[in-house]
């Protein structure tokens, strides 16, 4: 994010700190990108390697001074030991690469030893990768529909797009394990894509037989963002053969993609509100929480994360936490909706607090597109009042 000079002296100052927890006979090398590789040779006892990660780890998360700036990284090593381990240099370092794999997945700043199950849960990544390169086509990928309720008058006129994929053995997969290796190949393009056209057209059949505004949010990965120009043009287009404003459609970001200046995500951004498509961001409260962002980049939503809202009752700070979120918000002009809405007392705790929606089981969770018609036929019957907006608007 600070450009590749700078990219470059943090790999010079890395390598130098790796250098330094070594022996002088020991091999320190870089494989590629942010890869290194620790040769020890001539081990006396294995405990030195215990040491040296814990070494290598917190001399890493020490922050380094570049441009001025203070810059934080983490580190996930991998260990693979020969002659156990694997016989060939290819094996170990494989073996290493997928304890590598679970230190980060374990939340990085660790070390992890090979194990065989790694080898098993890299067979079954790299199958599934396989399979999903062919799930588009053969129409796998499925759109559920989550209501997204407006507090004040219990109306829903806005849902999120939430991607599932029905593997032929499988089963239904969760997005949490698909999109990360969407995103790994750059499969997530695609896929991206067809669940915004698919929302877009459910968005107009639910403009005319529901709520004359109905929006519909879809997530957008900051993969998609990288591609230049990317579908965003054609998605504008598309919108406008449907017959529907921009204003019917909403991208979900996180923070993480307004952290990286990279990419030109200002001028994306810009994009989509030039064409009158709203901005939501998304799992506020996990990642920076950076206010500045809020206002530089014209967000219209913030959705609080799911883990404050779980222990709204039982946590004070929670409470405190969210009523502060949204006065913040609403001071900066954004809307706040909740996510993760499970019982009666979280919602009227939020709408006490003053949050504008609230989506979540309480309501319902994400359905299919007729089971989504019909839940919101039934709701209208018992909220009046939103079936009355459905001629309100003119
Ligand atoms: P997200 O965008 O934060 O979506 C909300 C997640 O919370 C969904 O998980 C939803 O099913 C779940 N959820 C909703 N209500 C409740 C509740 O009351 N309690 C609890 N515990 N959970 C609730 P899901 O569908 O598994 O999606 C997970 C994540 O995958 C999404 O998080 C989003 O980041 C990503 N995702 C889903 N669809 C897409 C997509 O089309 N494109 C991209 N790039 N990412 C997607
Ligand atoms: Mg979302
Ligand atoms: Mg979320």
């Amino acid at each position: 994010t600070l450009g590749h000079d700078i990219g470059d002296t943090l790999l010079v100052e890395a390598a130098r700190r790796i250098s330094s927890c070594v022996r002088a006979s020991d091999t320190v090398a870089r494989l590629g990108g942010d890869e290194f590789v620790i040769l020890l040779a001539s081990l006396e006892e294995l405990d030195c390697v215990e040491r040296i990660a814990r070494t290598l780890v917190s001399t890493l998360v020490e922050p380094f001074l570049l441009a001025n700036e203070q810059a934080y990284i983490s580190a996930s090593i991998g260990i693979a030991l020969y002659p156990n381990d694997a016989q060939e240099i290819d094996d170990l370092l494989k073996h290493a690469d997928q304890a590598m794999y679970s230190s980060k997945n374990a939340g990085r700043n660790r070390h992890s030893y090979f194990a065989p199950e790694m080898q098993q849960a890299a067979q079954l990544r790299r199958r599934m990768t396989n399979d999903l390169r062919g799930a588009l086509e053969a129409q796998q990928m499925r759109v559920h529909y989550q209501p997204i309720v407006e507090l004040a008058t219990g109306s829903i006129h806005k849902a999120e797009a939430l991607v599932r994929w029905q593997h032929p053995v499988r089963g239904l997969v969760s997005p949490a394990d698909f999109i990360p290796l969407a995103e790994e190949t750059g499969l997530i393009n695609e896929i991206g894509d067809w669940v915004f056209r698919e929302s877009a057209r459910q968005v107009a059949h639910l403009r005319q037989i529901h709520h004359c505004n109905f929006q519909i949010s879809v997530n957008k990965s900051p993969v998609q963002f990288r591609k230049d120009g990317g579908p965003t043009k054609a998605w504008f287009r598309y919108l406008q053969e449907l017959g529907l404003t921009g204003q019917s459609m909403v991208i979900e970001i996180t923070e993480g993609l307004l952290m990286n200046v990279e990419h030109n995500v200002t001028e994306k951004l810009l994009a989509f509100r030039d064409a009158g498509m709203q901005v939501s961001l998304d799992d506020f409260g996990t990642g920076y929480s950076s206010l500045s962002y809020l206002k530089k980049f014209d967000i219209d939503y913030l959705k609080i994360d799911k883990t404050f809202v779980s222990n709204l009752e039982s946590d004070p700070d929670n409470l405190t936490l969210c009523e502060s979120i949204i006065v913040m918000a609403h001071k900066l002009g954004l809307k706040v909706i909740a996510e993760g809405v499970e019982t009666e007392a979280q919602r009227d705790l939020l709408a006490h607090a003053g949050c504008d929606y609230a989506q979540g089981f309480f309501f319902s969770g994400p359905v299919a597109a007729t089971e989504f018609e019909e839940f919101l036929l039934a709701w209208s019957k018992v909220y009046q009042g939103s079936n009355n907006a459905i001629n309100n608007c003119g």
